[in-house]
């Protein structure tokens, strides 16, 4: 008999104050596991596996109780995030829910993390991410080519200063737009920002050309 395929979903409550889950969350969570495991990644997603023909009705039912689901591997992952605890608007959490929105699961040459915090002390820790918003004083700060993991754990550099909302999406996009096209198979963000050399990326952004080797 052959089995149905199974996939991944990265799953979690959305953006909201904390990484929280509810009761009606978890109990939807365990209807649909039964005896099966999840794991809690550190990126604040659970993942779970799922037969590949239910995604659509599992996205659906889970975003009913507002839970949220990605896919796994070479995808830009959903936006890890602080807990606003200043309060939603003075620290951006709509903000970061369209950036969220506008990039979480685009597929890119290597899983790429993006993260927000709502204010300088960087609990979201974005200076360790591919890609870092820092909301600052009445802009945004974007830094980019973080990398948490092994030796070669750096921070990101800051690619733009001050910038407000509308111009964040759209370079947010441009630098993600570049990585795709000109990044190689399973490069990871940070060696091809290297690569790529950060004069070259934010030229690409102000002017909308690079050279490209
Ligand atoms: S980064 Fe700032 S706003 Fe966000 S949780 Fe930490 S202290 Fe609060």
């Amino acid at each position: 008999m052959q089995t149905e395929k199974k996939v991944k979903l990265a799953v979690n409550g959305g953006i909201s104050f904390g990484a929280m889950l509810n009761a009606k969350q978890l109990t939807v969570l365990a209807d649909y596991l039964g005896d099966q495991e999840l794991e809690v990644t550190t990126f604040q997603q659970l993942y779970i596996e799922v037969i590949e023909s239910d995604v659509e009705f599992i996205q659906k039912k889970f975003g009913e109780v507002g839970l949220s689901c990605y896919p796994v591997g070479n995808f830009v992952k959903s936006l890890r995030h602080c807990n606003f605890c200043k309060g939603a608007v003075e620290e951006g959490m709509p903000v970061a829910i369209e950036l969220n929105k506008r990039i979480a699961g685009r597929p890119v040459p290597f899983t790429l993390r993006p993260s927000y915090t709502g204010c300088p002390i960087g609990c979201g820790e974005p200076l360790v991410n591919d890609i870092g918003v820092i909301k600052s004083r009445k802009g945004y700060d974007l830094y980019i080519g973080g990398n948490a993991k092994g030796t070669y754990a750096k921070t990101g550099m800051l690619l733009l200063e001050q910038v407000q909302p509308d111009e964040l999406y759209v370079a947010v996009d441009q630098v993600i737009d570049l990585y795709i096209e000109n990044g190689k198979k399973r490069e990871p963000f940070y060696k091809f920002v290297n690569r790529f050399g950060m004069d070259n990326i934010l030229q690409y952004v102000m002017n909308g050309s690079a050279q490209i080797e």
